[in-house]
């Protein structure tokens, strides 16, 4: 959702590069986790569950699931059981970020995508969950609606189209985006997004027999 050309540079070509942003959220992703559960009155809480959709073709591990125990009056089938406790409990999915809060389509549905998991594993639904945001410690709700829920299938196929194709999309140069990226030392959108730069670079080299030409910096793909 962020960017196809960085999701087949990482999971079809296997590049990755760590950059401050990366590792500070890596830090933060291993605290949540860390495997184990917790109590705390009607909640329950999940640390680092697997979770998977074979109707998606996803798989992961969450950062928290709470499980918040259903009201009296609530009905039975929007809760599941859960081991060694009485009473049903609702799954909802807390995805982690650094930072602060921010309307990031990919966040949301990088945290409903673990919900239609939980949906499909445990025979429940998961009306909404949350982001919780690490530098302000605020939490964000995500209601997973049927427009959110259908925007995560189109992503998936997408990227098994991807996949399939084992071809890398083309750099797409937004700045915003771009300068944001911890992959932007190898994929160089501005130099591989200018075909004109390529042409210039190909008619140079036609029209010169100097050994010495080289391929200079945001001349070539
Ligand atoms: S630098 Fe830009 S175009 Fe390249 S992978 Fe990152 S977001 Fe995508």
């Amino acid at each position: 959702m962020f960017c196809e050309r960085q999701c087949a540079l990482i999971h079809v070509e296997q590049q990755w590069q760590e950059d401050v942003a990366t590792i500070e959220g890596k830090h933060l992703h291993d605290s949540a986790h860390d495997v184990g559960t917790e109590s705390r009155g009607n909640l329950r809480i999940a640390r680092g569950l697997a979770l998977r959709s074979l109707q998606l073709g996803l798989s992961g591990k969450t950062d928290v699931v709470e499980f918040h125990q259903l009201s009296a009056g609530e009905p039975e089938s929007s809760g599941v059981v859960l081991p060694g406790v009485s009473g049903r409990w609702r799954p909802y999915p807390v995805e982690y970020k650094r930072g602060r809060r921010r309307d990031e389509l990919s966040y949301k549905v990088q945290v409903c995508a673990q919900a239609l998991c939980l949906e499909e594993m445990l025979g429940v639904t998961v009306p909404e969950g949350a982001l919780f945001y690490g530098k302000t410690a605020r939490r964000q709700v995500v209601v997973f609606d049927e427009a959110l829920r259908r925007t995560i299938a189109a992503a998936a196929e997408r990227l098994h189209e991807l996949f399939r194709q084992g071809k890398t999309p083309d750099a797409v140069y937004v700045k915003n985006k771009c300068r944001q990226c911890s992959l932007l030392d190898i994929c160089l959108p501005r130099q591989v997004a200018s075909p004109r730069n390529v042409d210039a670079y190909l008619a140079r080299m036609a029209s010169t027999d100097a050994p010495s030409a080289h391929l200079g910096e945001g001349e070539g793909k």
